[in-house]
């Protein structure tokens, strides 16, 4: 394997680029967007093939996988011809692993093509199997369409984790059927803690917040846990849940502080690089792109610059009862 060519000032190398491919979506997740989001135009996002020519600098650049979210990235139109694109750095060997962090609604119509394209497992987040809880959740979403998108996955063979955000007084008294509803399908399970993300107006995260310390001790109430130490690349640690078989993995951004293993950034649609999710730092690669069409030497300057400012972590706190840390962007716009 070629030497990372990207490490930051803290000696972690950025191998794992997540990309957010549209701000749109066909759900409104009440932590997530406000009803009535306001979109970005048409020009201000990069092309499908700036998409292109920027993924593969940062392959070039050592990055060796790549996540594709969104807003929904399958509601992208046109979105098959980018991943029929990225499956030349799958079939080069240069990427390890091409993925997606979806909400299922569109899975029956592209699972099949996914997996001509070199995807082998998808993120799918499903917060609760109760379809009048998940349409309180998603405000728009068909929790039908969800199941049979997941059902179609994994017909495809593709590989399904299901991602849950814990959120108190809303799914906490589901946890034993989440694991055992995926522990029965084969599916690993990740809880993820509830961020202070963009101005969701009077929603307050405080109140909604269920450390995963807690979800965890109350998972044992029923279930074994036995921490391994898999990981899949991405922030999450995982315990094997004996009564299944299945894996149930845990992203406490809040309660543990994950930032000394960072590998990742984050691009958005439009073509600016995040260096955390929990800070303002960026950078506009779009500019580098668009104004250097047929020489990528600016934009690899520009990427190396942005890396030598990767702040070291986050400052997302509950502790002290308050929302601290938080920041103004929304997680459809930096990509979750
Ligand atoms: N639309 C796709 C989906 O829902 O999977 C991809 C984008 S979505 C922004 C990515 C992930 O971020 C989802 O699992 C979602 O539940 C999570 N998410 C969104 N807002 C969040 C928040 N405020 N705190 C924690 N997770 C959040
Ligand atoms: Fe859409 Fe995903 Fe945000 Fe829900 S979490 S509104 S599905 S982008």
């Amino acid at each position: 394997m070629a030497t990372p060519s990207l490490v930051d000032p803290f000696q972690r190398a950025i191998t794992y680029l997540r990309v957010s491919v549209t701000d749109r979506c066909d759900f409104r997740c009440v932590y997530c967007m406000t009803e009535h989001m306001a979109f970005l135009p048409k020009a201000e996002l990069l092309s499908l093939e700036e998409l292109d020519r920027l993924c593969s600098v940062f392959v070039g650049l050592g990055v060796r996988k790549l996540r594709i979210t969104g807003g929904e990235p399958l509601v992208r139109k046109g979105i098959m011809t980018f991943f029929r694109a990225m499956r030349r750095h799958v079939e080069s060997g240069a990427l390890d692993e091409l993925t997606l962090t979806t909400n299922g609604s569109q899975l029956s119509r592209f699972a099949a093509d996914l997996v001509a394209c070199g995807v082998r497992r998808v993120n799918v987040s499903l917060d609760t199997l109760d379809p009048a809880k998940f349409r309180a959740i998603t405000r728009w979403g068909r929790f039908g369409q969800v199941l049979d998108g997941i059902e179609a996955a994994a017909a495809a063979g593709l590989g399904v984790k299901i991602n849950a955000v814990a959120l108190r007084g809303v799914n906490d008294g589901e946890i034993h059927d989440l694991v055992a509803w995926c522990g029965a399908r084969g599916h690993d399970l990740t809880f993820i803690e509830v961020m202070p993300m963009g101005d969701l107006g009077n929603e307050d995260r405080l109140d909604q917040y269920y450390s995963l310390k807690a979800l965890r001790r109350d998972l044992e109430s029923r279930w074994t846990l036995v921490d391994t130490t898999e990981r899949t690349g991405g922030p999450a640690r995982y315990a094997r849940v004996l009564e299944t078989g299945g894996r149930v993995g845990f992203i406490t951004p809040l309660t543990h502080n994950f930032c000394e293993s960072c590998n990742r950034v984050r691009l958005t649609c439009t073509g600016q690089l995040f260096m955390c999710l929990g800070q303002d730092a960026d950078a506009d690669l779009r500019s580098a792109l668009r104004a250097h069409p047929g020489d990528d030497a600016p934009v690899v300057r520009a990427i190396e610059a942005a890396i030598a400012r990767k702040p070291k972590g986050h400052d997302f706190d509950y502790s002290r009862q308050t929302v601290a840390g938080r920041v103004s962007r929304h997680m459809s716009h930096t990509g979750g």
